[in-house]
């Protein structure tokens, strides 16, 4: 018997498909990849390292990772379930994933599908009505197991069929994390990263920063990048600048420039590079742009020289004065 076996790389789906792997069943894992991924492995930088790969490889399992995100991002700008607490589209999430595990169940003569949801652990997706709704919608009625939880469930098709054996999985419900935690020990699985509790969707600043990138119609995935790091200021409905809160993200900020991108640079005191991206900025948002960055820079009480570049052609120095933080907050997107 094949199976797909949804692994994001958290705890639970990394118990999910041990159970079912410890059941005899051929698994395959499949990892979607998101630009919204919360790593709680994250490299100083922002970017970070992908936990599915190494889960699979430490069960033994073939991985399939399929890059969603262009198709994510149009849920995310409209979906049809609506949001979360914050921007999250968690619903149509889960639904978009189920489709792609439907599809690979196809390709790889897969029978059904493991995920580690866990019966009310999350309030949007976790719920049962939600849980039947994402499995109508994706085409999988009763051909989704979730051994975590499938003793508070009804028999899906694998158990009632008798490909794999009920009394060997479990009846975890609920937000606690003690049942999965005992598992893992008892199981000898001892790194794993801390649960985090969804994706940047569900984070009240990351939401803010998206919906300002939606209402100027900016939202695109390399802006997307951009929103993981610094403090943004929506300086002209055209112009938008990210100042860097620390050196990992300086570098990343300028390792994330493109061509028609400002970037920005003290020229007399230690302070942060900022990028400002653009569809017009006249010479009076360059300079507010450096009063900006001049705020950030140690002891930058008067004057300071900012410098301003576009290309090796386009290269302009500004002296300012340090914008206040009153007159800054006006343009805080936050
Ligand atoms: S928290 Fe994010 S990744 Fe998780 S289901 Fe919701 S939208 Fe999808």
């Amino acid at each position: 018997m094949k199976a797909i076996a949804l692994v994001s790389g958290g705890l639970d789906s990394t118990l999910a498909a041990r159970i079912i792997k410890d059941l005899a069943v051929d698994l395959i894992a499949l990892n979607t990849r998101s630009p919204f991924c919360l790593c709680n492995r994250k490299k100083a930088d922002g970017s970070c390292s992908h936990e599915a790969g190494r889960v699979s490889q430490e069960l033994g399992v073939k991985i399939i990772a399929i890059n969603t995100a262009t198709e994510f991002l149009e849920i995310v700008k409209k979906p049809k379930h609506g949001y979360g607490s914050h921007m999250n589209p968690c619903l149509d999430c889960r639904i978009l994933l189920f489709k792609k595990a439907k599809e690979a169940m196809a390709k790889e003569g897969a029978s059904f599908v493991i995920t580690g949801e866990v019966l009310g652990q999350r309030p949007m997706s976790q719920r049962l009505a939600a849980m039947k709704l994402i499995e109508k919608e994706s085409g999988l009625e009763g051909l989704v197991v979730r051994p975590l939880s499938a003793k508070v469930l009804e028999p899906t098709i694998p158990e009632k069929m008798g490909w794999i054996e009920r009394e060997k999985l479990l009846a975890i419900s609920g937000r606690g994390r003690k049942e999965q935690i005992a598992l893992a020990s008892s199981l000898g699985i001892k790194d794993y990263p801390c649960p985090s509790g969804g994706c940047l969707l569900t984070d009240p600043e990351f939401s803010r920063r998206l919906k300002d990138l939606m209402q100027y119609d900016e939202l695109n995935l390399k802006d997307i990048q951009l929103l993981k790091i610094g403090r943004h200021f929506r300086v002209s409905k055209l112009a938008k600048l990210i100042v860097g809160r620390n050196e990992p993200e300086n570098n990343r900020l300028a390792s994330l420039k493109e061509e028609n991108d400002f970037f920005f640079q003290p020229l007399e005191l230690a302070g942060p590079s900022a990028l400002l991206r653009a569809k017009s900025a006249d010479n009076s948002i360059l300079e507010l742009c450096s009063r900006m960055v001049a705020k950030y820079c140690d002891g930058a009480d008067t004057q300071t020289k900012i410098l301003c570049r576009r290309n090796p052609l386009q290269e302009y120095q500004f002296i300012v004065s340090p914008k206040n933080e009153e007159a800054l907050a006006a343009y805080r997107i936050n």
